[in-house]
């Protein structure tokens, strides 16, 4: 399964050239803070598996992780397309809502569930992580 995407206005594409090593969400704040929404859907491809085109702006934070948090995002239309974790060098994720076709997606776990939000409801059917995906 190929996976490609790109952002609203259509000036950032990009094509997985493999499979997805991990996909959750993350509820971390600083997640809310970015997507605007009460948790960040993620899928981290292992290094140089992502191909992308077209202007991207990266923002670094420190996450609650302690570590720093790459986001990216169109630089024309602001969709959050991607994540660089300085955790695991090389690794991009990318937002699968940004898919072509989005239906793609599907998590294995939700994780930095002590940051939800009351109007976070979560799949009940998912495991759930206090913090880091690791546990
Ligand atoms: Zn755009
Ligand atoms: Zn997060």
């Amino acid at each position: 399964m190929k996976l490609s995407g790109g952002c609203l206005c259509g000036q950032v594409r990009y094509e997985a050239s493999a499979d997805p090593v991990f996909s959750g969400n993350c509820h971390c704040t600083d997640c809310q803070h970015a997507s605007g929404g009460p948790y960040a859907p993620v899928m981290m491809f292992p290094p140089n598996a992502v191909n992308t085109t077209g202007p991207v702006k990266y923002f670094a934070s420190k996450g609650d992780s302690g570590h720093v948090i790459e986001r990216g995002f169109c630089q024309n239309c602001g969709s959050q397309l991607f994540v660089k974790l300085e955790a695991v060098p090389g690794m991009v994720g990318i937002r699968p809502g940004s898919l072509d076709a989005p239906a793609n997606f599907q998590p294995d776990l939700d994780f930095f569930v002590s940051s939800a939000q009351p109007w976070d409801h979560m799949n009940p059917e998912l495991p759930k992580r206090q913090r880091s995906p690791q546990g």
